[in-house]
């Protein structure tokens, strides 16, 4: 098999206070290989987003990753990064999408000059080149190029994620990790995105580390899916599996407490 691009093994990560130290992830262990779409799936408070930034090392004090950790992106061990190779790190090899990223793009500047920003910065392209990537890149998630010149305002909330998701994969990562990227968007507008997004790591063969407590929306997208619970990965199977033959607990539990999935729609055009 193919070297991962992901690869962790025995992660712990404590909230550190003066009470006391709070584990919020316990000993999780998983690999994504090139080209997957693995979701992440647990309720609110699990642990998700504490791993999601972990991987490139975004998370803050107090949250602290025990020794004895490892993480793996593309063989290099991230723990050990210096802040240099740590800065190569970010954007060119693992690109991070979050919920509220809508609202992250820059009021007052053009969505030209936000892409501008991140390839100037991180790829030290011209602003001609980079006008043309971002063209190219827009038209990939669905934006018909013209719209460089808008301002945010002047985007739907779908459009402004589309946007996000564009400039973070105008680097070409390996791996994009997207937390929660579609929760504050309506159902139609969040299907038609990861569609999308489903499409586009066929064709640029990017890995997706996919984060969401909707575990139906979840089954349709992801090749494997892990669940977590309190801070523990309790299962990590084929994402068909996870719907036809969950085998943990907990995981039956998820599916009781979800409405059956609406007549017609199946599965097999996701988990193929
Ligand atoms: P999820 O993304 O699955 O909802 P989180 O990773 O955000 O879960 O949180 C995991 C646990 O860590 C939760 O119990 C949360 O309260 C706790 N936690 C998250 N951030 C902090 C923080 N900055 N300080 C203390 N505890 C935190
Ligand atoms: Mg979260």
């Amino acid at each position: 098999m193919s070297e991962p691009v992901l690869s962790i093994r025995n992660l712990s990560i404590d909230y550190v206070g003066q009470a006391g130290d709070f584990r919020a992830v316990r000993n999780v262990s998983f690999d994504i290989g090139p080209g997957e779409f693995f979701g992440l799936a647990g309720e609110s408070g699990c642990g998700k987003s504490t791993i999601a930034f972990a991987i490139s090392r975004l998370h803050r004090p107090p949250a602290l990753i025990r020794t004895g950790s490892r993480i793996l992106v593309g063989g290099r061990d991230v723990l050990s990064l210096d802040p240099a190779a740590l800065r190569a790190l970010r954007w060119r090899e693992v690109a991070m999408v979050f919920q509220s990223a809508m609202n992250s793009l820059n009021p007052v500047l053009t969505i030209e000059t936000q892409f501008y920003d991140v390839l100037s910065t991180h790829a030290g392209l011209s602003r001609a080149a980079s006008r043309e990537r971002a063209a190219e890149m827009l038209e990939l998630v669905g934006i018909p190029a013209d719209r460089l010149s808008a301002y945010p305002h002047q985007l739907s909330g779908g459009m402004r994620q589309r946007v996000v998701i564009a400039i973070c994969l105008s680097l070409s990562p390996k791996l994009i990790i997207m937390d929660e990227p579609t929760t504050a968007l309506d159902v139609v507008v969040q299907r038609e995105i990861l569609e999308r997004i489903h499409r586009l790591r066929q064709k640029l063969g990017f890995s997706v580390l996919f984060i969401t407590h909707d575990l139906a929306l979840m089954v349709q997208v992801s090749d494997r899916i892990g669940i977590m619970l309190e801070g523990e990965l309790v299962e990590v199977n084929e994402a068909r599996a996870i719907y036809t033959d969950p085998r943990h607990a907990y995981t039956k539990k998820l599916w009781a407490s979800i409405p059956r999935l609406s007549g017609g729609r199946t599965l097999g055009d996701a988990a193929r």
